[in-house]
């Protein structure tokens, strides 16, 4: 069976540190690996769209944001397909089949779509599209017949339901679909990044994100005001690890080698967090140290960025290509779920004699 990968993000705002750990880092690494027979990278406009309706400007801006992160940090359109998902009409036909095997209660019991209400303040005017919109994410998937979707934790329970889907499909209609896999970042701190207030999750819709984008100046000031141990108010006094964000991104970011070249009396984090709960280390010293090893990270990212920032045109081609692309693969699969689903009236001669000779024979 070919490997194949398909993932992607909401354009809702550039693309922060949070999706860099949680799935965009792992992506071009796989990319790179050269394991997966076929790499499909998607921009979600219209999933965006679900609780953007009011302003598809924003969403239609953010779409060469999110490109331009992509390309920066080195996913490579000669080896994986970028596309936009409003461009692949038959994802919104999946969709609409797929709605038929899940339930309301199913839906109202998937955590992140509860959790994600309640954050945006829906209440009783959830729209009908966001409520659904695990459904249409199974379409994503299973319209390029993914096997492995690299996303962020959060994203589990979205996996879990594709996943029922494609068992009730193709126990209803027939072997068609494949079951994918979620792959979520080996690190239980890169599969959900907290923000620099020390919320649980870093979201565009938080405000509370490093931007890949952002400048070096930008990145320094948000670490050295992120948030720490509160009760660390003299060097002297004991840290805690708990909860405190520093500690969390250096958990993400950090390697051996960076102690060499930017903190050398300690010769790794364990030493560092053993030093800081003990007392007798200030959170500025920890916060420097986040920000060098963060601008070694980041800095590359953000040369490639500019170049690109100077080639806008030649992006739209590359994503309307992969648009292209992406749309012959869907379509060969909403062939095969017509058929299954016995909705290819018109190809289907054997119908079409069957009933042919049952009337003619009257
Ligand atoms: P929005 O607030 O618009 O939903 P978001 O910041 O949650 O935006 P998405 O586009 O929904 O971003 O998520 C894209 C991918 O990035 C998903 O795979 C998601 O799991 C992952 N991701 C998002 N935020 C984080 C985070 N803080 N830590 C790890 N992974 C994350
Ligand atoms: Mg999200």
């Amino acid at each position: 069976m070919s490997k194949i990968i398909l993932t992607g993000d909401r354009p809702t705002g550039r693309l922060h540190v949070g999706h860099y750990v949680g799935s965009l880092r792992g992506r071009v690494e796989l990319q790179n690996a050269g394991e997966y027979d076929k790499i499909f990278i998607m921009i979600a406009d219209a999933q965006a769209l679900t609780d953007n309706a009011d302003n598809p400007e924003k969403v239609r801006q953010n779409i060469i944001e999110v490109a331009l992160d992509y390309l920066s940090c080195g996913l490579d359109p000669a080896r994986s397909t970028l596309f936009i998902q409003s461009q692949i009409q038959e994802l919104a036909e999946l969709s609409f089949y797929y709605m038929n095997l899940v339930t309301v209660s199913r839906l109202q019991r998937n955590p992140t779509v509860k959790a994600e209400i309640q954050m945006r303040n829906f209440e009783t005017s959830i729209p009908v599209g966001f409520f659904t919109y695990p459904i249409s994410q199974a379409a994503d998937i299973t319209a390029f017949q993914a096997t492995t979707v690299p996303v962020g934790e959060d994203q589990l329970p979205m996996i879990e339901q594709c996943r029922e889907i494609v068992r009730k499909f193709n126990a209803v209609y027939g072997e068609t679909l494949t079951e994918p896999e979620a792959l979520v970042p080996k690190s239980q701190v890169c599969g959900r990044l907290p923000g620099t207030d020390g919320k649980a999750k870093m979201s565009k819709s938080l405000g509370n994100c490093i931007y890949l984008s952002d400048t070096a100046d930008e990145v320094r000031a948000k670490i050295m005001s992120m948030f720490t141990d509160p009760n660390h108010l003299k060097i002297t006094d004991p840290g805690s690890l708990e909860g405190n964000t520093v500690f969390t991104y250096l958990d993400a970011f950090c390697k051996e080698e960076h102690f060499g070249r930017y903190l050398p009396e300690y010769a790794n984090l364990d030493e560092l967090k053993g030093h800081y709960q003990r007392g007798g280390l200030g959170d500025v010293k920890v916060k420097k140290f986040l920000n060098a090893v963060m601008q070694e990270e980041l800095e590359p990212i953000r040369a490639r960025r500019s170049e690109l920032e100077r080639q806008i045109p030649a992006i739209y081609e590359i994503l309307k290509k992969g648009s292209e692309a992406a749309r012959e693969t869907a379509a060969q699969t909403m062939a095969a779920v017509k058929a299954a689903m016995k909705i290819n009236y018109f190809e289907d001669a054997a119908l079409i004699a069957e009933q042919a000779s049952r009337y003619g024979e009257k």
